[in-house]
């Protein structure tokens, strides 16, 4: 086997890569190339035990600074019917943000008790269902969805934390931006003092916190820091006002994932340490009592365990411009690049260790110019039949997934101790055309 020294890319793979003897990438001891001849390509591949340390990672760290925490996995960075059922397994608590994502919760036993549901826009319908299954938290965004709960609610308590936009920049992506001032999720400033107000006058509702997300993809610590001691302070001004304390204090999810070797975020302990000392350190001055935390990882657990594989096809090499490596999948599969600018990086899955050769473009195979994988990256020579292995491809690409030019999206497998198991099929032409009437 082949030491990660000798292969710096190989970081950004799942935890349990490495090299076999014949230089094929090895994940949760599989050999890719194996992999992509049994299962086809392009194919999703998640290492099992990554995925669980990562959860296990989260809560130990929180919880042996600060015991009253939470994790609740966001579903929408990766949620099929296998996931959802490892994060079950796993003791954690579940984030949706639709009845769809809510539904497959549900239809792997999630105990509903666990399950938390934000979003900016609930319809009357998702309201319903959540309510019915007993949700843990609605995480209520705005005044029209708080009007709309009250009267769903009818004569049915509901548990719901105010989701506030704390007016924050965490430098990030502007897309993956949530919670400035110009911002979709959550209230505004101006208008804390009467959600709180009609929250609490309100029969049906139990108010039981406060809940911010700021944004996606962080590596700054500060943002988090300054967007607790902005909502502690109003949990200070409620308690002042209402005679009330909150019980829970929710600050999303976010945590950067390293994509690049140019740029890596903290390490989760640190996370944990910064933002534990500054809940404890504010709920001291302000004279609060230490509330249940939540903390809402989706890009952090996931990212890393996840690798995509495609097969090398078209290699077209533009004298003087540009060589475009053109591989069997792109942006139905993974949309990151042409959506956020995103960064990814990649390896010859049948020939990791050899030198590389030049810089080349990865492209995909739909009818887009702007359909590219990986916009520069320096690779061996590659050839047709070759296997690319795309690095942390677990977190957005796949819920993202369609199906433009008419492409069946791609199998899904979990590996773990040489085995694989398929966790979703290939699509056919049959699921293309199943709603389509003539
Ligand atoms: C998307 C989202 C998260 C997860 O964000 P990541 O960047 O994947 O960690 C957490 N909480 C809420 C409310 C979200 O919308």
């Amino acid at each position: 086997m082949t030491g990660r020294q000798d292969i710096p890319r190989l970081v950004l793979f799942p935890q349990t890569a490495e090299v076999n003897q014949k230089d094929h990438l090895v994940i949760g001891g599989c050999d890719a190339v194996a992999l992509a001849e049994e299962f086809g390509t392009p194919l999703y591949v998640f290492d099992e035990v990554g995925l669980r340390r990562r959860c296990a990672e989260f809560t130990t760290e929180f919880r042996q600074r600060y015991p009253d925490t939470t994790v609740c996995y966001s579903a929408k960075a990766f949620s099929t019917k296998a996931m959802l059922q490892l994060v079950k397994e796993e003791g954690l608590d579940l984030d949706v943000v639709s009845g769809g994502e809510l539904g497959i919760a549900l239809s792997v036993d999630f105990p509903a008790e666990r399950i938390h549901f934000p979003g900016n826009n609930k319809s009357a319908e998702e309201l319903e269902t959540a309510i019915q299954c007993g949700i843990g938290h609605i995480v209520v965004d705005n005044p029209y969805e708080l009007d709309m709960l009250r009267e769903i609610a009818g004569n049915r308590k509901v548990n719901i934390l105010l989701r506030l936009s704390p007016g924050i920049d965490p430098h990030t992506h502007r897309y993956n931006t949530t919670g400035t001032v110009d911002s979709k999720f959550g209230f505004t400033r101006s208008t804390w003092d009467e959600a709180v107000a009609t929250a609490l006058a309100a029969p049906n509702l139990n108010v039981d916190g406060l809940h911010f997300h700021i944004g996606s993809g962080i590596f700054e610590m500060e943002p988090y820091e300054k967007a607790i001691e902005v909502v502690l302070e109003y949990a200070a001004a409620i308690k002042q006002k209402h005679h009330l304390e909150i019980r829970v204090l929710s600050i999303g999810g976010g945590f950067g994932v390293q994509y690049t070797l140019e740029e890596a975020p903290p390490p989760i302990a640190t996370w944990a340490e910064v933002i534990v000392n500054k809940i404890t350190s504010q709920c001291r001055e302000l004279e609060l009592s230490l509330p249940k935390l939540i903390i809402e990882p989706g890009r952090a657990i996931v990212a890393r365990a996840g690798v995509a594989l495609y097969r090398v096809g078209v290699i077209k090499d533009i004298p003087n411009v540009r060589c475009y490596v053109c591989v069997d999948g792109g942006m139905g599969d993974n949309i990151r690049q042409p959506m956020y600018g995103a960064r990814q990086e990649a390896l010859v899955a049948n020939r990791v260790a050899a030198r590389e050769t030049g810089k080349v473009t990865v492209a995909g195979k739909y009818c887009e110019q702007g359909d590219i994988l990986i916009e520069e990256i320096s690779l061996p020579a590659v050839k047709a039949g070759d296997i690319l292995a795309l690095a942390d491809g677990g977190a957005y690409c796949v819920p993202l997934q369609s199906n433009y030019n008419a492409s069946p999206r791609p199998a899904i497998v979990f590996v773990r101790e040489g085995k694989a198991r398929l966790i979703r099929c290939r699509e056919t032409l049959q699921d293309l055309t199943r709603c389509d009437i003539v």
